[in-house]
């Protein structure tokens, strides 16, 4: 048998002769760890090819990066004692990991066709991304992604004709310069496709009961906005006749109509062949297609993407290959694959990412092709896929999957199997809450569209919850547990200020009626009642529910909602103290850091106010729903008589609940308490209220989680309340 030769340094790239899986990992990754200098001395020797191909490729990027050196991007150094991290991914291409002292640097070595791949399998296969996009390379994997998706995707199904919306964009020819805004008959059905697009800051086309007869007869492309233009190109691209914009399909300043073609909004985009997303266009201007960039987020550095650059044989000995070598693409996979989380920090690389509207439109699609800025990315209910490869039929919920986060996944997940009749109704129940509490991560221009652009993800699950009212965004089936929501903030102590509105849009007890500004999300959570779980209390009953019926859509613009509860209501106290700083004055006896940032947290936290409510001598924490910028309660002051109505329980160990919380949450004396003992509390979800008038009608002013609480109630008398 002829041996092999097996180099010592790289192990010829095969994971297969690597000495050990390092480290153990779900990826099927193997990490060698080389310093440079060793690589370059097994290069130099000329034995082992992969190490010469790494070592060439290496050191051209640093030819690049010296010449870049003048613009500032020049700051990525290869060194002797560089440490390289090489990643070996079955089926994948191969990553270098510069790791230096400070940051990290990762370049990818791929090829283009199987021909080469075969001299070194990994070496893999992966797409050239070019750093400007063109229409014609977009339409070819378009194309593709949408052949594969209809022919081997069991859960996607096949585009077919479907009934078409009430208005399109008839595209007409590839040649001319105009469309047509066509309105359907009932019994029209074919193809269409839709747009998600960040409607921004300047006016864009639009259609109003003024101009819908100019646009029937005709709009002029260059009348378009670019983002607008771009997908009239697609659609014709893909041999698709019409195309859906919801600015000129529906008539903007026609309420019925807004009314009634938002509420149809679900099966617009559920039977859309495809969805264009201008994912990194912030309005119309900016278009889908056009110059790429990067953000090296670990060194700020921008970079083109698509810089690729190829190493061929220098001699004929080396035989035949063509490997190709970039810095690796990784913003967009971010995006795709962690929380959908986007209001802050992703907002200037995917803005449409953070807006609400955009959060159905992306669940309910079939098939989604996203313009990032760095890439394009497929998404539909099998998976998703990139442009440079990287993310290639990565499926959703894979365990064997890319990233650890994988929040979009599960909620595409949840969302595909809503309609499954293996679904529980608890378990449907729960995924809203999930959604819910993505939902409010996301900005929305005016505050009166929370609930419509929630509204067609609703009509969907209103139609497998057969036996539940829907109520201003919560479940009938649900109450009185969809009640326990929070405000949470980014960070704790950091929130911005919420507040309702004077004509709300949902009555206080919905979590839609929180609002801050266009430029902030609410944050809403379910959190402590998902993972602490709750049970109702015996005496709370949910009376009745009286909804008046002023609106087309049920799960729209919501009118008055009140809501009747039964349940042990108690009177306390409001208090509102400034925050407690015992925890800093005890770091500066242990003198644990440095005087001067402990003065500048102490000032920070001196300006910030806490909620209280005290009753029968003991005062516990709530979360308000309304605070001002400085954390203060604003519908109410301090000594203010307030209503804390019991609606469930949940049961933990103290030690479960430090573990939940921040420590900031509790005050040194809990915490002693807490780590003396691990008994079993029975905690307690009241609801924080004022009364209206006389009468036995509330508001909601926030929410009291009592973690031993159970007791206040005990002898509570049991009262009915009107919540408004
Ligand atoms: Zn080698
Ligand atoms: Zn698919
Ligand atoms: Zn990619």
């Amino acid at each position: 048998m002829e041996s092999v030769f097996v180099c010592p340094v790289c192990f010829n790239l095969d994971p297969d002769r690597c000495p050990e899986k390092s480290p153990p990992s779900l990826l099927d990754e193997h990490r060698l760890n080389v310093p440079f200098s060793e690589l370059k001395r097994s290069a130099e020797t000329g034995d082992c090819l992969a190490c010469k191909i790494l070592c060439v490729g290496l050191e051209n990027m640093q030819e690049l990066w010296d010449e870049g050196a003048e613009s500032e991007n020049g700051d990525q150094i290869l060194l002797d004692e560089t440490l390289l991290h090489i990643d070996l991914r079955r089926d994948h291409s191969l990553r270098v990991i510069l790791a230096n002292v400070g940051y990290e640097t990762t370049i990818e070595f791929y090829t283009v066709s199987i021909d080469d791949c075969g001299l070194i399998p990994a070496f893999g296969i992966a797409r050239p991304v070019s750093s400007e996009l063109e229409i014609s390379e977009c339409l070819a994997l378009a194309t593709e992604w949408l052949k594969e998706c209809s022919e081997k995707h069991h859960s996607c199904g096949q585009p077919t004709e479907s009934k078409l919306p009430t208005r399109v964009l008839d595209v007409g020819q590839i040649d001319t310069d105009i469309v047509y805004l066509h309105e359907t008959k009932d019994s029209d059905r074919g193809c269409y496709m839709t747009l998600s697009h960040c409607w921004g800051k300047e006016q864009i086309i639009t259609t109003t009961t003024g101009t819908l007869q100019d646009r029937k007869a005709g709009v002029k492309l260059s009348q378009l906005s670019k983002t607008f233009r771009h997908a009239v190109q697609i659609t014709r691209g893909l041999g698709i006749r019409y195309l859906w914009i919801d600015s000129l399909c529906i008539i903007q300043d026609d309420k019925l109509d807004w009314e009634v073609e938002s509420a149809k909004m679900a099966q617009v985009y559920m039977s859309s062949q495809l969805n264009l997303a201008a994912t990194h266009s912030s309005s119309g201007k900016e278009g889908c297609f056009g110059e790429r960039w990067s953000l090296d987020t670990l060194n700020q550095t921008e970079l083109n993407v698509g810089e690729d650059v190829a190493i061929e044989p220098s001699d004929e000995t080396e035989g035949n290959y063509k490997i190709f070598y970039r810095h690796a693409l990784h913003v967009a996979h971010d995006h795709f694959t962690r929380t959908m989380d986007y209001a802050n920090t992703m907002e200037d690389l995917s803005p449409l990412l953070s807006r609400a509207w955009v959060f159905q439109e992306r669940l309910l699609s079939p098939r989604t092709l996203h313009f990032h800025a760095e890439e394009l990315i497929w998404e539909c209910a099998s998976g998703i896929s990139c442009e440079c490869s990287r993310l290639q039929n990565h499926k959703w919920g894979d365990p064997d999957g890319l990233l650890e986060q994988r929040k979009v996944d599960q909620l595409k997940m949840m969302y595909s199997s809503i309609t499954s009749p293996e679904m529980t109704d608890p378990q449907v129940l729960e995924t809203w809450l999930e959604f819910v509490t993505e939902y409010c991560t996301l900005k929305l221009t005016k505050q009166m569209d929370r609930l419509p652009a929630l509204s067609g993800l609703a009509s969907r699950v209103a139609q497998r919850l057969q036996s539940s009212e829907y109520l201003a965004g919560l479940w009938s089936q649900d109450l009185p547990r969809a009640l326990c929501w929070q405000i949470d903030g980014p960070y704790y102590g950091n929130r911005h200020p919420t507040f309702r509105d004077a004509h709300p849009s949902a009555p206080s007890w919905s979590w839609a009626s929180i609002w801050n500004n266009s430029q902030d999300a609410p944050y809403v959570t379910y959190g402590l009642v998902q993972t602490r779980g709750f049970v109702p209390d015996l005496r709370c009953r949910i009376q009745s529910f009286h909804k008046s019926q002023s609106t087309i859509s049920p799960f729209g613009i919501c009118g008055v909602v009140q809501l009747s509860i039964q349940a042990p209501l108690i009177e306390a106290t409001l208090l509102v103290t400034e925050q407690d700083d015992s925890s800093i004055i005890d770091q500066m006896r242990k003198g644990s850091a440095h005087e001067q940032s402990l003065i500048k947290i102490k000032e920070k936290m001196s300006e910030t106010y806490e909620t209280w409510v005290r009753f029968e001598g003991e005062s516990v924490r709530i979360s308000p729903d309304c605070f001002d910028i400085k954390q203060r309660i604003t519908d109410i002051s301090h000594g203010d008589a307030v209503f804390c109505l019991l609606l469930g329980h949940f049961t933990l160990s103290d030690r479960d609940w430090m573990g939940q919380h921040p420590s900031q949450h509790l005050t040194r004396k809990e915490k002693l308490e807490s780590e003396e003992s691990s008994s079993q509390l029975l905690g307690a979800y009241a609801l924080v209220l004022r009364k209206v008038d006389d009468g036995p009608t509330y508001r909601r002013l926030g929410l009291l989680v009592h973690r031993r609480g159970a007791g206040w109630w005990e002898d509570a008398p049991i009262a009915l309340v009107t919540l408004i």
